[in-house]
């Protein structure tokens, strides 16, 4: 059996899907590894190391295409790329199966079988594949750094023969997996913190974080859409959030937003009227950009000064850590291929539930029922030919 590690080609991209340390067991069982030439370079690991594992590196891309019987990679290939894909392949990766199942139309005909890390069932099984988690725990630490750079003020409290400092005050909305961990490297630079979620569950992790946890009455609304995640919000229930991130921002230095509804547009919390209350010299990360932003005024992709205050709409924030997020979505693929992948045998087992789960496709047909759905051909309306339905 051969896998291939490709380099990723999307623009910004920097991290690989396993690195030079992740191929020992592979390579024990007698798969053949071959690696695209510069692969890893933007993740620390050279052709050099690679080779040193025992992979043979090349700069054949289309080879490593054509007959890789295994492909871990970070993106989706483009359609280009899929047209060349081995027959019966397997690919695992972040493939945007709800957002874009289109763009995977020419993979699923090949037929490949293709395995989403986006879809890996969050249970406790699984918790080592949570590459969704990993990325938002590089996301939440690397927004906060970003906007401690940015801020014209300190982060700590200082008391200084000078006079004090008093510590900046950072609000964080959405306390999932990045809010939290944006939450933790805030207390660490010393920032006094707030937060705001719809989820009454997450009040508890915020203030084990040292946080404030800021409470709306939503009026008896459940805000818990199962899984963990939140449900998504009637405007009544989003408008009293609304209210209070806008009374809040006037108070806020920073802002790191990362709330999101699963495959759902982000909703839109935050107003102009927020944006415009908080004083010169702020900073509000949106880290729900990819989905469309939290923010009113974001333009995924765009930094933006907005009176004064500057708005960051970031796309790829691990993309900015390449040597630790990389490192920790080898271990997630890692822990994946250890169920598909058993004595060098490569077997996709429909019957487990975390395969089946990040199934997107298999032997030309879709698997998950989303993107079945999303990829039927739009009805015919018969009341277009005058047929009453
Ligand atoms: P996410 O990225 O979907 O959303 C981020 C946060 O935004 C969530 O906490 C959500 O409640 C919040 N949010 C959504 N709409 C909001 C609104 N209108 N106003 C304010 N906040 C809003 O979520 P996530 O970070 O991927 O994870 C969310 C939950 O899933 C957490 O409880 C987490 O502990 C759980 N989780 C479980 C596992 C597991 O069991 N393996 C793994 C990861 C996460």
């Amino acid at each position: 059996m051969l896998l291939g590690i490709l380099k990723e080609t999307a623009a910004g991209e920097t991290r690989v899907a396993l690195l030079p340390e992740s191929l020992k067991t592979l390579l024990a069982q007698g798969i053949s590894i071959s690696v695209e030439s510069g692969a890893g370079v933007c993740a620390g690991a050279s052709d050099e190391a690679y080779t040193a594992a025992g992979a043979t590196v090349t700069a054949d891309r289309a080879s490593i295409l054509a007959n890789a019987d295994l492909l871990p990679i970070v993106n989706a290939p483009d359609a280009a790329d899929q047209a060349k894909l081995k027959p019966g392949a397997v690919v695992i990766g972040f493939l945007k199966p709800l957002d874009a199942p289109e763009a995977l139309k020419t993979a699923i005909a090949r037929p490949v079988t293709l395995l989403s890390m986006e879809l890996v069932p969050r249970i406790s099984r699984a918790q080592s594949m949570d590459a969704l988690s990993s990325m938002a725990t590089v996301s939440g630490y690397k927004a906060v750094i970003m906007a401690a750079d940015l801020l014209p003020r300190l982060f700590p409290m200082l008391m200084t023969a000078a006079g004090t400092i008093p510590p900046a005050k950072v609000f964080v909305i959405g306390a999932g997996v990045a809010g939290l961990q944006a939450i933790a490297t805030a207390r660490r630079l010393g920032a006094v913190v707030e937060a705001y979620d719809v989820r009454a569950a997450a009040g508890e992790q915020v203030r084990s974080l040292g946080a404030k946890f800021l409470d709306v009455d939503l009026g008896g609304i459940n805000a818990e859409g199962g899984g963990g995640y939140a449900a998504e919000l009637s405007e009544e229930a989003l408008d009293r959030g609304r209210d209070l991130i806008t009374k809040t921002a006037a108070r806020s230095d920073v802002i790191v937003t990362t709330a999101q509804v699963p495959g759902r547009p982000a909703p839109r919390l935050i107003r102009r009227a927020a944006v415009e209350a908080m004083r010169p010299g702020s900073v509000l990360v949106d880290l729900a950009a990819p989905a469309g932003g939290n923010c009113e005024l974001t333009k995924p992709g765009e930094t933006q000064i907005i009176n004064g205050v500057t708005l960051l709409a970031p796309l790829n924030l691990p993309a900015e850590v390449p040597v630790d997020a990389s490192h920790l979505y080898a271990r997630n693929i890692l822990n994946f291929l250890a169920l598909i992948v058993k004595k060098g045998v490569l077997t996709v087992d429909l019957n487990d539930e975390v395969q089946a789960g990040a199934c997107v496709a298999h032997e030309g047909k879709p698997v998950n029922p989303r993107v079945a759905k999303l990829l039927e051909p739009p009805a015919v309306g018969l009341a277009a030919f005058g047929v009453a339905g």
